[in-house]
């Protein structure tokens, strides 16, 4: 893992974060790390996103945990490459301090959609910060949302009568 397999450039200079996240967390099997500028705001601040929307419950079960450590862009430190990963495995989207986003998926449309999911609601928390005081939503409601991914999201065949 971690070796060219193709093409004459020089791979990411993050390689090292995304190989340790692939080694770390079998079920990742596509690592996104952006800058969108909406959720960095809330690395910039090192303050996790707040859980403010059902959605927010439903995609990532909570806050977006801000990654324990500092660490500089490309850093080979397994301190560091390790709070990466504890941050991931409560969220499988988290905040690189005054940096970016990282996040994954179990697919390489689910890691992009949850980049993209990630920026829409720091936007929102944003605009909610700025416009009032916004409540973060219970332990309770986010185990509803986790119970209704399960049971009553996504399309599937509907009951014959
Ligand atoms: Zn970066």
């Amino acid at each position: 893992m971690g070796e060219v397999v193709q093409g004459k450039l020089r791979p990411s200079s993050e390689t090292p974060m995304h190989v340790y996240v692939h080694k770390r967390i079998p079920e990742a099997k596509c690592v996104v790390h952006t800058h969108s500028p909406m959720a960095t705001v809330f690395a910039i601040l090192e303050i996790d996103t707040p859980c403010l929307t059902t959605e927010q419950a439903h995609a990532f079960e909570g806050r977006v945990p801000v990654v324990r450590n500092y660490s500089y862009p490309g850093t080979t430190k397994m301190d560091e490459l390790e709070s990466i990963v504890e941050a991931l495995r409560r969220s499988k989207v988290a905040l690189l301090r005054k940096h970016g986003v990282i996040t994954y998926g179990v697919s390489y449309e689910e890691a992009l959609d949850n980049a993209v999911v990630v920026e829409e609601l720091a936007k929102s928390a944003i605009f909610a910060l700025l416009l009032g005081k916004p409540e973060e939503l219970t332990e309770a409601d986010i185990e509803y949302m986790r119970e209704f991914k399960k049971k009553r999201y996504g399309q599937r065949p509907a009951k014959q009568p």
